[in-house]
C-alpha cells in the first residue's frame, strides 16, 4: 500500500514524508519520493479515510499538522526550535511564507533547527507508562543528572480533582479518560459474566485510581520468587527496597518500616462502631489483633493502612513523578500512546507513539541506553506483542512480522478473585446512608475544612489475614470488610439499603491465564482471560473463604447490627453452592499480574531475566507488576514500586542494598 496524502490547508509549504502504514501491526516507515506540496490539490486515493489535521496549542506555541491516509500517516510538528524532522515527516521550506501570507518562523528557516530538535527527541531512557514503576523510574534515573529520560503515558495529567479525593475512587472507577476501562473475558467460572478490569489512564497510572490501600506481602512471595531461580528477589534483598520507598506514619518495627522515603503511609484514624465490631468478632474466632501487617507477620486483624496523607492520596505520581519533573533532565508527555517499540535488529532503539491515541498524530522517540516498558500488567504484553515480540504462533496469527519469538509474553497471568459476602444492617447507618443527600453534604464540608469525613477514606477499611484450612501454607486468605455494600458486589456503585460487605479471596492463585492482542490495531483492547478458579485448589480455598466471611458476620459482636445475609444468603451451605454463588458475583480486586513472568531463560515461559531484561533482546527492559512470577499475598502497589525501585539500581549500576537481616517468622 503507498502513502496516501490528504488535502492541505493554510500552508504552501513543501513536506517529505515519511509515511507509516501498517503491515500487520508493524508500522513500517516509508520515506515519499518526492516533496509533497502540503498545500490545495493532493487527492487522495481513498477521500473516504483521509484527512488532514491541523492542531494549535498556543499556550505551548506549538503547531502540529498530521496528514492521514488509509492505514497510512504522515505527520509534522512545529515546536520552539523549528520543524522536527525526525517524527514521522520532514518539512521543507521551499516557501518562506504560508499560505494565508504569514511569515514563516524563524526557527523553522534555520538549518540547524532538525538537529537541534533531533537532540531534544533523542533520551539515554525511554520509560513506557507514567504508573506505579514508571514514576518510581523516572525519579530515580533523573537523580543522574547527566542522563535524560522521556515518560510516554497514554493518558491525560493527573489535574483531576476525583484522583486526589479519596473517596473519588468511586467516580474515576468508570471514567473513560482516566481508565482503560477493560473487560475480561468469560472464564469457567464466571457464570458467562466479563468481568470488569479498571486500569489507570493517567500520571500515577493505577495508583491514582486505586483503593489506597498498602500491604507488601508475605516473606514467603518474595523467597519464592527466589526460588524459581531469580537471584536478589528473595525477602532479604527486597525489603530494603520497600523501607527505602517508604515514610511510614505510625507504629512499624524500624527492621521492617521505612521512615524517610517519599511514599507516605498512614494509619486509618476513622472510625465505625461495625469496623469495631467486625474485629472484636475475628478475635472472638480466634484471629489475633495485627499492629503492623507489613511488619515481622501478616497474620492477623486491624484497620488497614493506607497510602493518604492528610486526606489526600498519594499516588506514585504525586510521591515520585512530580517531585522529579522539577529536573531539567526528565521529560513527561501526557496523551502519548505507544503503538510499538523500534527494533533494529536485536536491539531496541526507540518508540512509535501516537499523540492523542486513536487518529492521534503519529511520533517517535529515540532511546540511547534503554526503551523500559512500564505498561502494566494487560498493556506491557499487549505493546510487546504489537512490537513482533511474543509468541510466534499468536503474532503470525494477527498477520504481524516475528521479530523475536518469546512464547512467555502475555502468558500466565494470575490475579485475585473476591466474592463479596453481603449482610443487610440495622440499627446503624453505613456509608451507603452517609454518602447520599444532605449527609454527603456534610461529609463535603468536613473534607473541605479538615480533610477528614468518608471523603477521606479509602473504600476498604479492616484488613483480616488468615487461614483456609485447605493449604499448609501461611495465611492463605485475604478478607476485608466495609460498613457498605455495592450494586452487583462492583465496587462503583453503592447501594441505596444500609449494608456491610466482606470481601475474602484467596492469596496465592494457582490458576493462570492470558493477555493476547485481539488485533494487531494498537487502540483495541487485548484479550484478557484470567480463568479464575480453574485450578481445583483455587475453588477449595475460595469457598473456604467465603464460609470464614459469613462466619465473621455473624460473630456475636456484629449481632446488634446484623439484620441477615443478603449474598449469597442464607439457602446457599454446599461447597458446590458456595462455588456457583462465587461465579455469579465475583469480581477482581483489581492485581492483576505474571503476564510477562521473570525467570531464567531455561525456563521458555519466562520474558525477562532477573534483571528484568527481555531474554533474547538488548536495550529492553520491563519493569511493571507484569514480571511478577508469582501472585503474592498483598495487593500489588507496594511491591510494583518497590521492583521499580530495585529495577533502578539495577539499570544504574549501583550495588543493592545489604540484604536485611529478618528473623523467621513472616507469615
Ligand atoms: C481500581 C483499582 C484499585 C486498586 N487498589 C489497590 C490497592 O488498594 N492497593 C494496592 O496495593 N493496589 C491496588 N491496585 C493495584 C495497583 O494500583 C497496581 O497493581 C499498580 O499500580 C500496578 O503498577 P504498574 O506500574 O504495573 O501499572 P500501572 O500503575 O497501571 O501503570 C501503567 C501506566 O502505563 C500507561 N500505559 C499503558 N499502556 C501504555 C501505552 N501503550 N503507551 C503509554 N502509556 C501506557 C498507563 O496509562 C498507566 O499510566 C488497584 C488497582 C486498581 C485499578
Amino acid at each position: 500500500m503507498g502513502p496516501e496524502l490528504g488535502t492541505g490547508r493554510k500552508s504552501s509549504w513543501h513536506i517529505t514524508a515519511t509515511c507509516r502504514e501498517p503491515e500487520g501491526a508493524r508500522l513500517q516507515r516509508r520515506r515519499l519520493e518526492s516533496p509533497v506540496p502540503f498545500a490545495s490539490s493532493v487527492t487522495p486515493a481513498k477521500p473516504a479515510h483521509s484527512c488532514v489535521r491541523l492542531a494549535r496549542t498556543p499556550k505551548k506555541g506549538r503547531a502540529r499538522a498530521g496528514v492521514h491516509g488509509t492505514g497510512g500517516l504522515a505527520t509534522a510538528e512545529y515546536g520552539r526550535a523549528g520543524w522536527t524532522p525526525d517524527l514521522a515527516a520532514l518539512v521543507r521550506g521551499d516557501d518562506q511564507k504560508t499560505g494565508d501570507g504569514r511569515r514563516r518562523p524563524r526557527a523553522a528557516q534555520s538549518p540547524f533547527a532538525h538537529r537541534r530538535l533531533q537532540d531534544v527527541d533523542s533520551f539515554d531512557y525511554v520509560i513506557i507508562g507514567a504508573g506505579a514503576a514508571g514514576s518510581v523510574l523516572a525519579n530515580r534515573l533523573t537523580q543522574d543528572s547527566d542522563v535524560t529520560v522521556c515518560v510516554l503515558e497514554a493518558g491525560p495529567s493527573d489535574w483531576h480533582p476525583y484522583i486526589h479525593l479519596p473517596a473519588g475512587f468511586i467516580k474515576t472507577f468508570y471514567n473513560k479518560r482516566l481508565n482503560w476501562c477493560y473487560s475480561q473475558e468469560p472464564g469457567p467460572w464466571t457464570a458467562g459474566r466479563r468481568i470488569y478490569a479498571p486500569r489507570g489512564k493517567t500520571l500515577g497510572g493505577s495508583t491514582s485510581i486505586n483503593g489506597h490501600i498498602y500491604n507488601r506481602g508475605q516473606r514467603q512471595d518474595f523467597d519464592t520468587w527466589a526460588q524459581y531461580g531469580n537471584r536478589g528477589w528473595g525477602y532479604a534483598d527486597v525489603l530494603p527496597y520497600f523501607k527505602r520507598l517508604e515514610r511510614r506514619i505510625g507504629d512499624g518495627e524500624a527492621a521492617y518500616r521505612g521512615r524517610e522515603g517519599s511514599l507516605t503511609v498512614t494509619d486509618m484514624e476513622w472510625r465505625h462502631p461495625l469496623c469495631d465490631a467486625f474485629i472484636e468478632g475475628a478475635l472472638r474466632l480466634g484471629i489475633p489483633r495485627n499492629p503492623d501487617y507489613n511488619g515481622l507477620t501478616q497474620e492477623g486483624v486491624s484497620y488497614a493502612q493506607r497510602t493518604i496523607h492528610n486526606g489526600r492520596r498519594v499516588s506514585a505520581a504525586t510521591a515520585f513523578l512530580r517531585p522529579a519533573m522539577k529536573r531539567a533532565n526528565l521529560t513527561v508527555r501526557t496523551d502519548a500512546h505507544a503503538t510499538s517499540i523500534v527494533l533494529e535488529g536485536k536491539r531496541a532503539v526507540g518508540v512509535l507513539y501516537s499523540v492523542g491515541g486513536r487518529g492521534g498524530v503519529a511520533a517517535e522517540v529515540r532511546a540511547r541506553r534503554e526503551v523500559i516498558l512500564a505498561g502494566g500488567t494487560y498493556n506491557s504484553p499487549q505493546l510487546l506483542q504489537l512490537s513482533g515480540i511474543g509468541p510466534a504462533p499468536l503474532l503470525q496469527s494477527l498477520g504481524i512480522t516475528v521479530r523475536h519469538a518469546l512464547a512467555g509474553v502475555g502468558e500466565g497471568l494470575q490475579d485475585h478473585y473476591a466474592p463479596r459476602t453481603v449482610a443487610r444492617v440495622r440499627n446503624i447507618a453505613t456509608i451507603n446512608q452517609q454518602a447520599r443527600g444532605w449527609r454527603l453534604g456534610l461529609e463535603a464540608l468536613k473534607w473541605g475544612i479538615a480533610r477528614r469525613g468518608i471523603l477521606a477514606l479509602a473504600p476498604t477499611l479492616v484488613y483480616c489475614f488468615w487461614h483456609s484450612g485447605e493449604t499448609a501454607e501461611s495465611s492463605d486468605l485475604q478478607l476485608t470488610f466495609t460498613p457498605a455494600s455495592y450494586k452487583e458486589g462492583e465496587q462503583g456503585k453503592l447501594e441505596d439499603e444500609p449494608g456491610m460487605t466482606v470481601a475474602a479471596w484467596q492469596q496465592r492463585p494457582e490458576s493462570r491465564g492470558y493477555v493476547r492482542l485481539r488485533s494487531a490495531d494498537p487502540f483495541e483492547a487485548p484479550i484478557i482471560q484470567t480463568n479464575y478458579l480453574a485450578e481445583e485448589i483455587d475453588r477449595r480455598v475460595v469457598v473456604a473463604g467465603m464460609r470464614l466471611a459469613r462466619k465473621l458476620l455473624e460473630s456475636a459482636p456484629l449481632a446488634p447490627y446484623y439484620e441477615r445475609e443478603d449474598f449469597p444468603g442464607p439457602g446457599v451451605q454446599t461447597h458446590d453452592e458456595f462455588l456457583a454463588a462465587a461465579a455469579q458475583r465475583a469480581q477482581t480486586t483489581f492485581h492483576p499480574g505474571c503476564s510477562n513472568r521473570m525467570g531464567p531463560a531455561s525456563n521458555p515461559l519466562s520474558v525477562v531475566d532477573d534483571e528484568l531484561r527481555v531474554h533474547g533482546l538488548e536495550g529492553l527492559r520491563v519493569v511493571d507488576a507484569s514480571i511478577m512470577p508469582r501472585m503474592i499475598s498483598a495487593n500489588l502497589n507496594a511491591s510494583t514500586l518497590m521492583i521499580a525501585d530495585k529495577a533502578s539500581d539495577l539499570i544504574r549500576g549501583r550495588s543493592a542494598p545489604e540484604p536485611a537481616p529478618v528473623r523467621e517468622q513472616n507469615r
